[in-house]
């Protein structure tokens, strides 16, 4: 049986080790726990194990959670890909969105957000070559995107996200983690709003954190393998 409360303790362990071993200051590194497809007892097992943000990836599966775990003030993140009739809810319901990858969906997110929530806080996802995942927009036009997303009252923008494609070997890993960092700082000289790199999940987030991750998405290796 996996033992949330423990994975939790070993993976902020493992954290704050890579933070002292990479020369990154203490505590610069978010645990973002990725729940989808996870019910919601083993959420509630990880808030009671310190963890307040959570990832999902799904719209139907991600409502009926947050409603059942309405008690629990968790920060939400939506980390999927999306579709431009879920962005109303998406707007409506979670803190923040890491993968915006195009100009509609930034626009409709600053129209649909509810001026009482405040900004929603958005990271740009990045579709870095052989990604795995077929979302997100180049490095290259990612700057226009960015550009627009700061011009818009509603939106809050605070990084870019990527998943690169599978690879094992950590030098690799590090290699197309430097990529995203490279842009992401030269983003940051012209927009300070700026302070998430979201990149590394479980199998490769020590690479991201050697590369400057400031928040890593982690699923399997908190909460074992998915339904
Ligand atoms: C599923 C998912 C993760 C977590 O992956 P694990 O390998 O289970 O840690 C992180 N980020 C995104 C965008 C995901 O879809």
């Amino acid at each position: 049986m996996t033992n949330i409360a423990e994975n939790i303790a070993s993976t902020y362990v493992q954290i704050r080790q890579l933070e002292q071993d990479f020369e990154r200051s203490d505590h610069s590194v978010k645990l973002l726990a990725v729940s989808k497809r996870q019910p919601v007892g083993k959420i509630r097992q990880a808030w009671e194990a310190g963890v307040r943000d959570f990832g999902e990836n799904y719209l139907q599966e991600a409502l009926p959670k947050m409603e059942e775990l309405a008690d629990l003030s968790i920060c939400w993140h939506y980390i999927g890909p999306m579709q431009s009739n879920k962005t109303s809810a998406i707007a409506e319901h979670f803190d923040w969105v890491h993968s915006v990858d195009r100009d509609k969906l930034a626009s409709r997110l600053n129209d649909q957000r509810p001026a009482q929530l405040g900004p929603l806080n958005v990271c740009v996802q990045i579709n870095l070559s052989g990604e795995a995942s077929k979302s997100g927009i180049s490095l290259a036009d990612s700057t226009g995107l960015c550009e627009l997303i700061a011009g818009l009252a509603n939106l809050k923008l605070r990084g870019l996200m990527a998943i690169p494609a599978p690879e094992s070997n950590f030098d690799r890993q590090r290699q197309c983690f430097k990529e995203l960092k490279n842009k992401f700082l030269d983003l940051a000289t012209h927009y300070p709003s700026m302070d998430t790199l979201s990149m590394g999940m479980s199998s490769d987030f020590p690479a991201a954190i050697a590369e400057g991750s400031t928040m890593v998405r982690i699923g399997t290796a908190l909460f074992g393998e998915r339904a």
